[in-house]
C-alpha cells in the first residue's frame, strides 16, 4: 500500500488494515449508494449532484426572472438587470470610465438602470402602451423593486406569467435599443419599438400555446379598450 498523503488517507489505511476480509462463503458482495444516510436504489446522478453542489439561500425575486416558458435571452438579460450588473453609463462612470452619463434615449437624466428601464420618457411610452394593452391604469414604476412586485401580482386580465413575459421583453428591448443608439447611432421612435415587442410576445405566446399557463394569454395580450385609445 502506498504511503498515505493525507490524514484522511492514513485513517483509511488504518481502517482497511483493521477489518477482517469478507468471505464469499458467508455472504455475497453487494454495494449500497448512500446519500445523507439514506441508501438509494442504485446510483442517482441527480441526487449526488444535489448533495455536492453549493446551495445559496433562496432569493425573493427568482420566480420573477426564471419561470416556465420564459424566453431564455430575455430571462438572462432580466437576471443581469435585476442584479444591476448591466454596464449602464452611471456604473461605467463609477468605475472611472471617462463617459458622459446622460441617457441617450431622452438626453435629460443620468442613465442608471432604474432611469433607463422605468422612469425615462422613452421607457414610459412603452409602459403606457403595455398598460393600455393589459387594460391597466398607467404603469409608473419608481424603482426596480416596484417592477418586481408588479410581476408577482395579478388580476383577471393579466396573470403573472403574462406580466413576467411582458416585463422581460420590455427590459430586453429597451437595453437593445439603448445599445443601438450608443454604439450605432440608430434612433427609432418608441412606437416602433413597441411594435417589435408586440410581435415578439405574439410569437412567443403562439409557440408556447400548448402550455397550460399560456393557453389564455393571447386573448389577454390582444385585448384592447377601443381602437381610438389604442390605435397601435
Ligand atoms: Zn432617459
Amino acid at each position: 500500500m502506498a504511503d498515505p498523503r493525507s490524514e484522511q488517507a492514513l485513517n483509511l489505511q488504518i481502517h482497511l488494515t483493521a477489518i477482517t476480509n469478507p468471505y464469499e462463503a458467508i455472504e455475497e458482495d453487494s454495494y449500497a449508494w448512500v446519500i445523507e444516510g439514506k441508501s438509494c436504489e442504485g446510483y442517482s446522478s441527480s441526487k449526488t449532484w444535489s448533495v455536492l453542489r453549493p446551495r445559496a439561500e433562496e432569493v425573493s425575486w427568482h420566480r420573477s426572472v426564471w419561470f416556465k416558458g420564459a424566453i431564455p435571452r430575455n430571462a438572462f438579460n432580466m437576471w443581469i438587470a435585476n442584479l444591476d450588473r448591466l454596464p449602464t453609463k452611471t456604473r461605467l462612470a463609477n468605475w472611472g470610465v471617462n463617459i458622459n452619463p446622460i441617457c441617450d434615449l431622452c438626453n435629460t437624466n443620468q442613465e442608471s438602470r432604474d432611469h433607463l428601464f422605468l422612469t425615462c420618457d422613452y421607457a414610459l411610452y412603452i409602459w403606457n402602451a403595455v398598460s393600455r394593452r393589459l387594460s391597466l391604469p398607467g404603469l409608473r414604476f419608481q424603482n426596480w423593486m416596484e417592477l418586481i412586485a408588479w410581476t408577482k401580482t395579478k388580476n383577471i386580465r393579466s396573470p403573472t406569467t403574462l406580466r413576467k413575459l411582458v416585463a422581460e421583453a420590455v427590459i430586453y428591448a429597451l437595453w437593445k435599443q439603448r445599445n443601438n443608439v450608443v454604439h450605432n447611432q440608430v434612433h427609432i421612435p418608441p412606437s416602433v419599438l413597441f411594435k417589435d415587442i408586440d410581435r415578439e410576445l405574439k410569437n412567443s405566446i403562439t409557440a408556447r400555446s400548448i402550455k397550460k399557463s399560456f393557453k389564455s394569454l393571447m386573448a389577454r395580450w390582444l385585448r384592447r379598450n377601443c381602437f381610438f385609445c389604442d390605435p397601435s
